[in-house]
């Protein structure tokens, strides 16, 4: 039996859904792919995706070690960043630059561009792929005759959710 994982998975808002749903559905998905690259998702590493998947809220690395704590005692920053640079590397999960914080990705079958949309109230992010933003952003490159290394684009405002609430 193979396993296919599926990369065109609809990405619903944030607003409302079934949260139980993308933490399974993104352990899952790091599970089959570090197989499939013969890569190790060692408890340590499973233990920080799973712990930044609690929310899509960006959480910062000392915020990590706080909650991974309890779980593994000899916990030491170097324990955290260690993990995190093997799930960004795995693509598995996003540094949010402006925050210095991270994120889980919610498509991480796929190498992909990615926009953030990050709420100030509440601190979710939203990721979704833009694909026409990012092809205009290409054109403006090339016509620049700019090397992109990264494309992530970081927006700051107030979600959904949180547009009720906030007065802003
Ligand atoms: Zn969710
Ligand atoms: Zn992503
Ligand atoms: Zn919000």
């Amino acid at each position: 039996m193979t396993i296919s994982l599926d990369s065109s998975q609809t990405i619903h808002p944030l607003a409302t859904h079934d949260h139980q749903k993308c933490v399974n559905q993104a352990l899952t998905t790091a599970e089959h792919l570090c197989v499939e690259r013969g890569v190790q998702l060692t408890s340590i590493r499973h233990q920080v995706l799973s712990l930044i998947w609690e929310s899509h809220k960006a959480v910062k690395a000392y915020d990590l070690l706080d909650r991974l704590k309890p779980l593994q005692q000899s916990a030491k920053p170097a324990t955290i960043y260690r993990a995190l640079d093997f799930l960004i590397e795995q693509g598995l999960i996003h540094r949010v630059e402006s925050l210095n914080a991270f994120v889980g990705c919610r498509c991480s079958g796929h190498q992909h561009e990615q926009l953030l949309l990050i709420c100030k109230h509440c601190q979710e992010v939203e990721e979704r792929t833009a694909t026409k933003v990012m092809q205009s952003l290409s054109e403006e490159f090339a016509q620049a005759r700019f090397v992109a290394h990264s494309k992530a684009i970081e927006i700051h405002g107030i979600c959904e959710k949180c547009k009720g609430i906030s007065g802003d």
